[in-house]
């Protein structure tokens, strides 16, 4: 018997096979839970419901998360099939491509910096509140995926780090809304992967050789690597955190001079 044996799941934010939400769903399922996804757009649907396929063939529905009769319809629907949710994962995030590339300060834009901040952090909030319904007397944890830049400035990541910084504090926020209620909230902060959002960074390739050069470790992690701590997360095994960023980047996070760094000059 896994750790979720028995628990259900709302995985949001699979568009692939290569998305760090499908090794979060593949990680829950292996360890007995029941997943539902949904997709963005009727474009990732096929692929999506792939994805569900092979990993039980829970639930699949439509959410844009900037839409609110969207997140309405999908709790509606999981209260009606599953009566309760014990786990949401969001693992969603967006900023306008030309915007992650060169001077932050020149080529952030108004427009640009709110819809960073709305789709990447407030849509958190947004599930959480259509969730908390469904998650009361179930010991329920929310859990949501943010990035380095949210603590540390580097090339490119640009407005990306600041909606990160926002997720980070929302994380506190809402740990500290929702413990009373028995729901814990998390974030997981994963090191680089190439993934479908990830290539809208510039000089991604760059940072994940850096990465793979300097964190303890001398490599990347991988989206099964996320999943499995994501799972850990989200289960009665770490029934005392919340409120917590793990980071689950091979250590990148804690060194400030790799030797690996000193041993190229
Ligand atoms: P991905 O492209 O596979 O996933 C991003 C998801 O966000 C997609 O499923 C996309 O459909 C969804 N999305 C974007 N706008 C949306 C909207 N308006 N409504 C609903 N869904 C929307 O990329 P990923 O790297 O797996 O990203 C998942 C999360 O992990 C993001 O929050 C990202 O910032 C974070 N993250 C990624 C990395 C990395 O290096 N890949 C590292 C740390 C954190």
């Amino acid at each position: 018997m896994g750790f979720l044996t028995n628990r259900k799941a709302l995985v949001v934010g699979v568009a692939s096979n290569r998305s760090i939400a499908w090794g979060v769903a593949k990680a829950m399922h292996e360890q007995g839970a029941e997943i539902a996804l949904t997709y963005q757009t009727e474009k990732l649907k096929a692929r999506v419901e792939q994805c569900s396929q092979a990993c039980g063939g829970g639930p699949v529905m439509p959410l844009d998360v900037t839409d609110d009769a969207q997140i309405e319809a999908v709790f509606k629907e999981l209260e009606s099939t599953w009566g309760h949710l014990d786990i949401l994962v969001h693992a969603v995030g967006f900023a306008p491509r030309e915007e992650l590339e060169g001077s932050f300060v020149d080529n952030t834009t108004r427009g640009g910096y709110a819809m960073a901040h709305d789709i990447s952090a407030y849509s958190f909030l947004a599930l959480a509140r259509g969730a908390r319904p469904l998650m009361q007397g179930r010991n329920a944890s929310l859990l949501t995926l943010t990035y380095l830049g949210g603590e540390r400035a580097l090339p490119n990541y640009n407005v990306m780090g600041p909606a990160k910084a926002s997720l980070e504090a929302s994380v506190r926020y809402m740990a500290n809304d929702l413990g009373p209620e028995g729901i814990r909230v998390n974030a997981v902060s994963a090191g680089p992967i190439r993934t479908l959002a990830a290539s809208g960074i510039g000089d991604f390739r760059k940072m994940l050789d850096y990465n793979a050069a300097s964190a303890p470790m001398r490599r990347n992690v991988d989206i099964d690597e996320v999943g499995n701590a994501s799972a850990f997360l989200c289960s009665e095994l770490a029934s005392g955190i919340t409120g917590e960023v793990v980071h689950v980047d091979g250590g990148f996070h804690a060194v400030a001079l790799s030797s690996s760094m000193l041993d190229s000059q």
